[in-house]
């Protein structure tokens, strides 16, 4: 194998770098891997085709469905924060962000710091 100085890709959701990961899909300024798509995919098929309200779902489906959505959470979360720290390498400021999320400095700074 060929080494290079190519800077490691990782998944955006779960920070694993490529070689930890099965296989990493490249999308505009995000990746996500394979294990990160199978968790998407759980949460979508864990949802009726049909959408009708969360009231048509039964207790089971509804129990079936909170772990695959906590971990779309977590992982949608995990990018937030990852622009946030981009951002902030970059040295914009608390107010800047909490301009662009609608939230005051002080709260992105306590969300997010
Ligand atoms: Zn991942």
């Amino acid at each position: 194998m060929r080494l290079t100085l190519k800077r490691r890709l990782r998944c955006s959701f779960c920070k694993k770098s490529d070689s930890e990961v099965g296989k990493l899909i490249a999308g505009p300024g995000v990746h996500i891997c394979d294990t990160c798509v199978g968790a998407c995919n759980r949460l979508l098929d864990a949802m009726p085709a049909s959408f009708s309200g969360w009231d048509s779902m039964s207790d089971a489906e509804l129990l079936a469905a909170l772990k695959p959505a906590e971990s779309t959470v977590e992982a949608v979360r995990s990018v937030l924060q990852a622009q946030i720290e981009a951002l902030r390498k970059r040295g914009v400021t608390w107010a800047e962000i909490g301009q662009a999320l609608g939230i005051s400095r002080q709260a992105a700074w306590e969300r997010f710091s």
